[in-house]
């Protein structure tokens, strides 16, 4: 009898026996290791997703597919494990929500079904504009969701054909490193190529300088706020910048109330308000303002007095730096925590559990200007209209990341739409349906703002490549 062995059967019993024998020990001295990805030192890394890159282009596009429903599977069957796992090392946000999250990244973010070519035709012949990879991408990820935008990034970046080198926040660095080791063990069984997506086990700021300065490192992503974006910024090469947010939301006289309460507490309360895209300041018509206060009561959310809003003002939001650097912070004790510490810190005892507070505040007040990251959002009452807007732009601070408006007069939201000038702009939804959820559209959490490149997809990591045939294979004409 004679078995037709191909590359499939080799693969899948190789893969047994790895799996049989588990991963080799690491070795020194320039002898293979099986790293699974986890690194100490960033040139090792790099080396390592330079190697895997290499292995990567000369696989096919259906491969590449295969690597990603691992990255998926994983995130969203050990979602439970791994969300778990990130809150206990993190200690802000929700369990809840820092499961949801992987489970979501792992079902929705875009993959190579986001990739895309075009093609011209005419008398000379044929063009196509093709979409390839840059190579080894240098990745920096924040605490407020450290495996769920690895999760992303890595999707996006591996579905173009890129591999990646990350250098997570240190407090969502032992979260990163293990499911970094997971995605890569899993596609080393199925596929025999480890290191697609490399983590530093020890992010320094120094580690991140070597990403940043190397010359292998063919374009860096940064997720994170001002400081991060403005190193990225200085790189000297290509970066693709996610930075901080402050989202505002209008709510004028001709909205739907009790619609607007109800998308304020679901996008402003998930994860604690860790969300870049999460509403942080509301501005609202006078005539309606108190009919949104009271339907946010209704809808579950605790309303805060003037007293209670100081006395948590002064422990939450606190000046940092120095000289020129000086400016007010969100502090970690209050940050990304639940709506019952914050309530202790202003004094109160929560009688039952609720997602968010709120209350009243002047449109210069801390809570407004800081983004605060907490689930108590300032609610300001504005004159009319313009006024809010005009508020929403100071308190957006030229970010250009995402803003709300509650109305149904449509000359309102294209005023403030234009005047706003965000990259995410939602009507009448909460945050996350800019983002595809509860909204049309689609999933990434690295929105690009200062860079322009908006809600990244695979296409995002890619560099164009044309390709021109003179003269023939235009079958239309003569
Ligand atoms: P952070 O800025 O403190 O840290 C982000 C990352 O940058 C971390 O890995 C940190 O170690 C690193 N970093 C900081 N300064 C650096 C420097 N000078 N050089 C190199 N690396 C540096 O932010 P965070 O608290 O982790 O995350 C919250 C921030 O990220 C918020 O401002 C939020 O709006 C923003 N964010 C933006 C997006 C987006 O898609 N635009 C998504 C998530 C979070």
């Amino acid at each position: 009898m004679t078995v037709q062995v191909n590359e499939s059967m080799i693969r899948n019993v190789v893969a047994q026996v790895l799996a049989e024998v588990g991963p080799a020990p690491a070795v020194s001295g320039g002898q293979q290791t099986l790293s699974h990805g986890v690194f100490d030192c960033a040139n090792e890394a790099i080396a390592a997703a330079r190697t895997a890159f290499e292995q990567l282009s000369q696989r096919t596009i259906d491969d590449r597919k295969r690597i990603i429903e691992h990255i998926r599977r994983i995130s969203i069957d050990q979602a439970v494990e791994l969300g778990t796992m990130e809150m206990e090392e993190t200690k802000i946000g929700r369990l809840d929500h820092k499961i949801n999250k992987l489970e979501t990244l792992g079902k929705l973010t875009p993959g190579i079904e986001f990739m895309t070519s075009q093609a011209f035709t005419g008398n000379r012949g044929l063009a196509i504009v093709e979409h390839a990879p840059f190579g080894v991408i240098g990745a920096i990820t924040p605490v407020t969701h450290s495996l769920p935008t690895i999760t992303g990034n890595a999707v996006s970046m591996i579905a173009s054909g890129n591999t990646l080198v990350v250098n997570p926040h240190p407090s969502g660095k032992r979260v990163a490193a293990e499911g970094v080791r997971r995605f890569n063990r899993a596609i080393y069984q199925d596929l025999g190529i480890d290191n697609l997506i490399c983590v530093i086990a020890e992010p320094t700021l120094e580690s991140a300088d070597v990403i940043f300065n190397h010359r292998d490192i063919a374009l860096i992503c940064v997720t994170g706020g001002p400081a991060v974006a403005r190193a990225a910024l200085n790189a000297g090469k290509r970066a693709i910048v996610a930075g901080p947010g402050n989202p505002p939301v209008v709510v004028d006289e001709t909205a739907d109330l009790d619609n607007a309460a109800r998308c304020i507490i679901q996008g402003a309360s998930y994860d604690n308000n860790l969300l870049c895209i999460g509403e942080k300041e509301i501005f609202v018509v006078d005539s309606v303002c108190d009919g949104l206060m009271q339907a946010m009561e209704a809808a579950g959310a605790v309303r805060l007095n003037s007293q209670q809003i100081d006395q948590l003002t002064s422990k939450a939001i606190q000046p940092v730096g120095e000289g020129e650097h000086r400016h007010d912070a969100a502090t970690k004790e209050f940050l990304g925590q639940d709506p019952a510490v914050l309530a202790a810190g202003a004094g109160l005892t929560l009688n039952q559990p609720t997602d968010l507070l709120f209350g009243e505040t002047s449109a210069d007040h801390p809570f407004v200007t800081v983004e605060q990251m907490m689930p108590f959002v300032p609610v300001v009452r504005c004159r009319d209209v313009d006024q809010a807007i005009d508020y929403a732009r100071e308190a957006e601070h030229g970010f250009r990341h995402t803003a709300m408006i509650h109305s149904n007069n449509v000359r309102n939201m294209t005023k403030m739409g234009r005047i706003l000038d965000t990259t995410i702009f939602v009507k009448n939804g909460p945050c996350m349906a800019g983002l595809g959820l509860g909204g049309e559209g689609y999933l990434s959490f690295s929105i690009a703002g200062p860079t322009g490149e908006g809600v990244t997809t695979a296409m995002t990591f890619t560099r164009e490549r044309h390709c021109a045939l003179v003269d023939d294979l235009y079958v239309l004409g003569k």
